[in-house]
């Protein structure tokens, strides 16, 4: 995915079974993703958002 906040930095979900870290992504009925835990970008903008119905959500 790219990083929402516009910086185009390309995010790495890993969603790999017993990848560390990694990401739970659900899609409810409508089709939307959500994934748990938060995506925090470490280094450059340090974007730290939850992706919840296909919607992000800043901390
Ligand atoms: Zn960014």
């Amino acid at each position: 995915m790219v990083c929402p906040c516009g910086c185009g930095r390309r995010l790495e979900v890993m969603l790999l079974k017993g990848v560390k870290p990694r990401w739970d992504l659900s899609v409810d009925k409508t089709g939307f993703p959500s994934l748990h835990p938060s995506v925090w970008v470490a280094d450059g903008c340090r974007s730290h958002f939850w992706l919840r119905n296909g919607k992000i959500h800043w901390c």
